[in-house]
């Protein structure tokens, strides 16, 4: 019987959480790392899970997985328990979730214990001391988790009580500096990370705001309104329709990416311009003034027409409007997020 340890272990794909793997499994220890993901942060790895799974095998000799957390996230962000950050952040919470999913994984994956990139002091609100013993409280984790960055200024976990792990082995890393972290990556050939600032928008003040705004309509709380809501310029339309106009080449394309039945696409039809998807109303004062933003927001030919052709597809099916640009005073009636 293969009697090797195994711990599972949260990866957010920073540094912290590489170096937590690499440190544990430099143990003898089998690391199954964990990507959570939620529409909020990181969503789009589920569609490439494959490459990006061969991707950190390659680069940092992890076997990570990706798990999507959406449902159980989005009901705990009504109402997390420990509060929000700056700005709609539950990051205790956020972990507290992690760590209890990842706890229900143990024995799937015959692991006795988990491991993260936590570091003591790094993060204001989440890696205090005391919000980390919280943490573990109430995600149930108590010995169970071993964060083996700051292990040492920490009381001893199970895994290093049963002589699993060799604490006097670990590094010693806290507060916000970073020279442990560099240092402990040359050690281990790790040139190429990514940088610590995370991918979360609940941590991005515009987008932070949007969400918050959901949240007031309770029932408009779901994964596809939150999707939407992600991207582009956010129009709210007298007669309840959503409109998302991409930005850039890259919003274009995730725009149509979350069309669904029934959606409706904008875009011109004699010239550059944006990808629009209008949800939730086809009323024709909202169809028409959908068609006004997109022109408005439509590349502009020097000396040439204002007004546009805008083709509208639904279901396959295309229709077509000619429309003028949006005047700056009709804005006014239009609730921008
Ligand atoms: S920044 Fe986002 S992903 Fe990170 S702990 Fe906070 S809520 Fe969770």
């Amino acid at each position: 019987m293969n009697k090797q340890a195994t711990a599972i272990a949260l990866f957010s794909g920073g540094l912290d959480s590489i170096l937590a793997c690499r440190v544990v499994a430099g143990q003898g220890i089998r690391v199954k790392a964990l990507k959570f993901v939620t529409p909020f942060f990181d969503y789009g790895l589920l569609a490439r899970e494959a490459q990006y799974r061969k991707k950190i095998r390659e680069k940092y000799d992890i076997d990570v997985e990706i798990r999507d957390i959406t449902d159980l996230y989005l009901q705990m962000l009504h109402d997390p328990p420990h509060g929000f950050g700056k700005h709609f952040n539950p990051c205790i919470d956020c972990k507290i979730l992690m760590l209890t999913e990842a706890k229900k994984l143990l024995d799937a994956y015959h692991a006795s214990f988990i491991i993260t990139g936590e570091v003591v002091g790094q993060r204001p609100m989440s890696q205090r001391k005391d919000t980390l013993r919280v943490i573990e409280r109430d995600s149930g984790t108590d010995s169970l988790l071993l964060r083996p960055l700051c292990a040492k200024c920490q009381k001893p976990t199970a895994a290093e009580l049963a002589g699993v792990i060799d604490r006097e082995k670990l590094p010693y890393c806290s507060g916000r500096g970073r020279a442990m972290q560099i240092e402990l990556a040359a050690a281990f050939g790790i040139t190429d990370y990514p940088n610590p600032a995370g991918g979360c928008v609940l941590t991005d003040l515009n987008l932070a705001k949007r969400i918050k705004k959901l949240y007031r309509q309770k029932d408009q709380v779901n994964r596809d309104n939150i999707r939407f809501l992600l991207v582009g310029r956010q129009f709210r339309l007298p007669h309840g329709g959503w409109l998302a106009i991409g930005r850039s080449q890259e919003e274009n394309d995730a725009i149509l990416r979350l069309c669904q039945p029934g959606d409706l696409v904008l875009k011109l039809n004699d010239r550059p311009g944006p990808t629009a998807l209008l949800r939730h109303s086809r009323h024709p004062a909202d169809v028409s003034l959908s068609a006004a933003l997109v022109v408005r927001y439509g590349r502009k030919i020097p000396g040439g027409p204002l007004a546009a052709e805008v083709k509208m597809t639904q279901d396959q099916t295309d229709t077509f409007l000619r429309s003028t640009p949006l005047p700056d005073e009709q804005l006014a009636g239009i609730t921008i997020i």
